[in-house]
This record gives structure tokens, C-alpha cells and sequence, in this order.
């Protein structure tokens, strides 16, 4: 006799209820999904003990007359599709007939039911996938599915529950999910008989991600249509972030979609804006053709599959990128959201400060020098220090020669712009009396990311990297596993501009990046790129350019330099001129703005 048997219908449908099932959060959100589908306008979850005891969900919607009530819990019955090509348009949350009969294989399940069309309301009951009864029973219109004793005959899954807590918080993760992308749904959430979430419906997606997430004071909104798709995109400054991901979330018609692609698209858009490790908040609402997408590949459609998900993921980056460059580059101060972050606070009392003092002494600041009565014959030419461009290799502007348009108008965003001072040998502080504002630019961090934007261009947008040849080639004596490190990123060292030979003990540089000016240290670079390359950051371009950055911050004007107002506006322009000087390479904010009312409600003025 052959060793292979059919397995029994027991066995067959306990495993696929498994598939579908694999805990409490999984039948709340089949549940949610069912009532989604039956166009409720509320539904309450209510919990006990995390799910292990009772799982009960609430609708307003369509409910289901006696002879659905008999059917709903059967394998592949379903009101949604009905052939194979319906697959293709699928608008519905569920289209498998399977949620109900695999939660009423594994549980002991009550459904009491009533459409609004009908004078009376049935229970039915159905234990681990057998019938027990089907009764008339006094009920609202809409359904409420109770689940008992989840996976009392499956021993092995009961056994693998979690904590009450643990599994209620995936519970609550579940419904927050799914109630995103419906603000028009009120949602309450309930466990041991105490309201967790209380989210009543509004028309804003906004509004709803808000009174979820109560921490997230502002986002800004970019909405684009391509052809086959629209994007909606929440997204945050690159300078407010957080330590992980969790508020990078996708959801694709209506759906909340698990995506690496995704999460690879919002990092490339804010790539060089935030720091390493800090993720910024974005809520991505994708509506886009049912044929170009597959939901069908995941038991609990987790994730999906894109027709096109390069466009996708293009279409992604250039919506947040267009995004970021279109809303306000620099962070404002205003009167209503003065939720100061520590570095801000710093700010804010450095200001009050400074103004208590320049209030009582009544008299200007040392180096004060307002750029109108600076000796220059033409100001509006002249005032660009050569020697400190050249200095701290900038990219350096030839005003004196060209007179574009261009130009003119970057002088012309300048020259609103009076220089004060400097507070605190870091600080500087420029007003535009036109406008009613106050700036204040870090000089260090500005700096930072002028060195680094510079670099970043050069790297990023000249492929070809340049190298510079070494007049005299330098001998840099090195351990075995630098050595090594260098012989295995060759390529990558080369496609950087270095141009490296390998001897006994020591290496020979004969050329190095033009990046690297005169200031960046060769040997010390090698010996930081190749550390870091062991401590195990991953060799790439990329990186290597951090590292790069890192260090052409330490050469940076460190805070507490004295700078020449000649350099205060010369970082003014250069910061005016490049698109995203407003967070240093590391994220901190570099520049703040702020307007005369908020000073005067500094001051109780207001
Ligand atoms: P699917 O959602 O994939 O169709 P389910 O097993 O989840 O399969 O549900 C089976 C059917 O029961 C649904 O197609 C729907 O007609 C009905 N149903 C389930 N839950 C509800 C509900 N809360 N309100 C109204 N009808 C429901
Ligand atoms: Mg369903």
C-alpha cells in the first residue's frame, strides 16, 4: 500500500482556519473587515481578557436575514465576488468566504443579526465549526459576532496565546489600522469593560490620525494624480521624527499594506534631511485601480502585489520630495503650536535672554554691524568674502562678474534681511522689518550642511567621481584588517576618487576625491572610512559620504567662533541659495524663524 492518504475534512479545515486565524488580533480583523463591508457607520470592539475569553464586535451595518445567517459561517461563502474575473475588481475588504467559517471552526461563535429591512432579528450559534441553533432574537439593525474560547479545540494554538496584555495590544494595533483610512466610521475599542479609544468619525483623515496619535502636532499634505493611481501623502518636516517606523504606514485602497518598498521610498525622499536612525512621520493613502493590484497573495492580505512597483515607488519619493521642497523649508515658530522640542526651548530662552540684556544694557551688541552701513561702494555686489568662500571651500559666487536675473533675485532675498548680531558666539540673528520676522541661523550646524550639501552634490549628481592626483604620493602605514577592508571595497574606493596601492604593511594614496579639500585629512579619513566599514556599517557610497560629512562637520566653524558679518551674510546667501539647508546632517534644525507676534507673546504684548 502507497504511503500517501487523503487527509480528512477535519483536518483539511482546521488547517486553513489556522492559516487565516493565527490569533485574537487576526479574528478582530476579519471581524472589522466584515463590518467595513456591510457600510457600518459605527463599530465598537469589545474585549475580554485580550481576546482569549471574548471577542465581540458591534455593527450598524447591513446585517444578515435568517437564510444569510445560515450560510455566513460555511467555507467559501461569500456576498462579495462570484466568478473568477470579480477577483480582478475587488473593492470589497473581503472576498474569500473564508473569515467566518475559519473563526467558527476554532470557537465557539454567536451572531445576532437584523437588516434594517427586516421586522425580526435571528442568533445563530455554531460550535468549532458545528451547527447548534438558529433562532429568532431581538437585535439592532447590524450585526454583533461574539467569539468564545478562542481555539479551544486546538490546544497547541491556545497554548501559543500571549499575555492578555500582549495580545490585546495587537488587538488595538489592529483596529487603529484599520480605522485610518475610514474617518467617517466612528470606532471604540473596550477591554475588561473599560474604553481604551474612543475615535468618533469626521470627514479628515487628518483629524483621525491626530486623535489617534494625540502626539503629532503638525503635518503637512501633498496629494497627486498619475494616471493610474492617486497619492495622498501625510507627511512630516524631516526635523520632526521618531526613533522607528511605526508612523510610516501604507494603505492601499483603504487597506493598511505591509511594504518594504514603501518604506525604501520615504527613506530615499528624505535621505540627506534626517538623521541616521530617526524616521520621519508619514501616512501614505494610495487609490489606484483594483486590476493593478493583487490582494489574493496573502491568507491575511498583509501585503500585496503591484502591477508596476517601481512606478510605484517612484511616484512615492517624487510626491514626498515635491512635497518637502514645496511646504516651508524652515521650522516657524508659532504662537499656537509652541510645542518646543529641547532644542528649541534652548533657543527660545537664548532669545529672551539676549532681549532682557539688550533691554537693559540700551545699547548694541559689540560686533554689531547692520549690513546697510557696511563701507561697501556697492553693496549689493560686494559683499560675498572671497577669502571666506575659498576658505572653507564653498561654492563660490561670481556676483561681481554675472548680473542674471537669477542672481538679482537671491540678492534680493538678502538684502531684506538685516544682520543684528551674533548671540552667544553661535547664534545669528538677522530681522526683516519689511516682513515682521526674526532668523535665526545656526552657525555651525549651517555650515555643516552647506560642507555636506556640497559634497553630497558632487558625489550624488557628478557619477563620474573626479579624482585629484597627489603631487607627491603618501604612504599611510596600516593594520592587516584595514588592509584588508580597502582590498575588498576596492571598487568602491575607486569609484569614490581614490586611487590606492596595496604594499607589505602600508598603502600608497596616489590620488583622492576632489571632494576632499584642502582641510579633510587624508590619512585620518582612510583610517575613520575603514573603522566604521569594521564596526559594520554597510560599504556603501552613501555612507561613506556620511562618514565624510562627519568629518567635514568637525572642521566646520565650530558655535562659539566669532564670524565677521562679512561671513554672517555670506552664510545667509549660501543657505538662501541651497534647497535644504534648514536641518544640519545630522537633523538638527539650523535655522528658525519666527514673526514679531510671537516675541510680543514672549513679552505677555499679546
Ligand atoms: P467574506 O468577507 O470574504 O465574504 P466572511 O466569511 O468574512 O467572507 O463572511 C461571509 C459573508 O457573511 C459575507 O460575504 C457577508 O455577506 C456576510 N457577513 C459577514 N459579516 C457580516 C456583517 N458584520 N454584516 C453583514 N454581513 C456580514
Ligand atoms: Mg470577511
Amino acid at each position: 500500500m502507497g504511503k500517501i492518504q487523503l487527509l480528512d475534512e477535519n483536518v483539511i479545515s482546521k488547517i486553513s482556519a489556522g492559516e487565516v486565524i493565527d490569533g485574537p488580533y487576526s479574528v478582530v480583523r476579519e471581524l472589522i473587515d466584515n463590518s467595513i463591508d456591510a457600510k457600518s457607520t459605527k463599530i465598537i470592539v469589545n474585549i475580554i481578557e485580550g481576546g482569549k475569553k471574548l471577542i465581540e464586535v458591534i455593527d450598524n451595518g447591513e446585517g444578515m436575514d435568517k437564510e444569510d445567517l445560515e450560510k455566513c459561517y460555511l467555507r467559501h461563502s461569500t456576498s462579495k465576488i462570484r466568478t473568477i474575473e470579480d477577483l480582478y475588481k475587488i473593492t470589497t475588504m473581503g472576498f474569500r468566504g473564508e473569515a467566518l467559517a475559519s473563526i467558527s471552526e476554532v470557537s465557539e461563535v454567536e451572531i445576532i443579526s437584523k437588516p434594517a429591512n427586516q421586522e425580526e432579528g435571528y442568533k445563530i450559534t455554531i460550535n468549532g465549526g458545528k451547527f447548534i441553533s438558529l433562532t429568532p432574537h431581538p437585535s439592532q439593525d447590524g450585526t454583533i459576532v461574539r467569539v468564545k474560547n478562542l481555539f479551544f479545540n486546538l490546544p497547541v494554538r491556545k497554548n501559543f496565546l500571549r499575555s492578555e496584555t500582549t495580545e490585546f495590544r495587537n488587538i488595538f494595533d489592529v483596529v487603529i489600522k484599520k480605522s485610518i483610512p475610514f474617518p467617517e466610521i466612528h470606532f471604540e475599542i473596550i477591554h475588561n469593560l473599560k474604553k481604551e479609544i474612543i475615535l468618533p468619525k469626521t470627514n479628515s483623515l487628518l483629524e483621525r490620525i491626530k486623535n489617534i496619535y494625540p502626539e503629532i502636532k503638525e503635518l503637512n499634505y501633498i496629494r497627486k494624480t498619475y494616471d493610474e493611481m492617486e497619492i495622498e501623502i501625510f507627511f512630516s518636516k524631516p526635523s520632526i521624527n521618531r526613533p522607528t517606523r511605526n508612523l510610516q504606514q501604507l494603505f492601499v485602497n483603504k487597506r493598511y499594506v505591509e511594504s518594504k518598498t514603501f518604506l525604501t521610498a520615504v527613506s530615499n525622499a528624505y535621505s540627506n534631511l534626517v538623521p541616521k536612525g530617526s524616521y520621519p512621520i508619514v501616512f501614505c493613502f494610495i487609490t489606484i485601480d483594483p486590476s493593478l493590484i493583487d490582494v489574493n497573495i496573502h491568507p491575511a492580505k498583509k501585503e500585496i502585489k503591484f502591477k508596476n512597483e517601481g512606478k510605484l515607488f517612484h511616484y512615492i519619493i517624487q510626491s514626498i520630495k515635491e512635497g518637502i521642497e514645496t511646504t516651508s523649508q524652515i521650522i516657524t515658530l508659532e504662537e499656537d503650536n509652541l510645542k518646543f522640542n529641547e532644542f528649541e526651548k534652548q533657543i527660545k530662552r537664548s532669545i529672551e535672554e539676549f532681549l532682557i540684556k539688550k533691554r537693559e544694557v540700551e545699547e548694541k551688541p559689540q560686533h554689531y554691524k547692520a549690513f546697510d552701513q557696511l563701507p561697501l561702494q556697492n553693496p549689493k555686489t560686494n559683499y560675498v568674502d572671497k577669502t571666506f568662500s575659498q576658505k572653507y571651500s564653498l561654492p563660490q559666487n561670481n556676483y561681481q562678474q554675472s548680473n542674471t536675473n537669477q542672481n538679482l533675485t537671491q540678492l534680493e532675498k538678502v538684502n531684506k534681511w538685516n544682520f543684528i548680531g551674533t548671540i552667544f558666539n553661535t547664534y545669528l540673528l538677522f530681522e526683516n522689518s519689511e516682513e515682521e520676522k526674526v532668523l535665526i541661523i545656526d552657525q555651525h550646524a549651517i555650515h555643516e550642511k552647506l560642507i555636506y550639501s556640497k559634497l553630497y552634490k558632487e558625489i550624488l549628481e557628478n557619477k563620474n567621481l573626479q579624482k585629484q592626483i597627489l603631487l607627491s604620493p603618501l604612504h599611510i602605514e596600516l593594520s592587516k584588517d584595514f588592509q584588508t577592508i580597502i582590498k575588498d571595497n576596492y571598487t568602491l574606493f575607486n569609484q569614490l576618487g581614490f586611487e590606492i596601492e596595496l604594499n607589505e604593511n602600508k598603502i600608497t594614496v596616489k590620488a583622492i576625491p576632489t571632494f576632499f579639500g584642502k582641510d579633510i585629512p587624508i590619512e585620518d579619513s582612510i583610517i575613520e572610512i575603514c573603522e566604521k566599514i569594521k564596526e559594520g556599517i554597510e560599504p556603501s557610497i552613501e555612507n561613506i559620504l556620511e562618514i565624510v560629512a562627519t568629518i567635514s562637520c568637525r572642521k566646520a566653524i565650530k558655535g562659539g567662533e566669532k564670524i565677521t558679518s562679512f561671513e554672517a551674510f555670506s552664510l545667509l546667501e549660501e543657505s538662501l541659495n541651497s534647497k535644504d539647508s534648514f536641518a544640519c546632517p545630522h537633523g538638527r534644525p539650523s535655522m528658525i524663524i519666527f514673526d514679531k507676534k510671537t516675541l510680543e507673546s514672549l513679552f505677555l504684548r499679546r
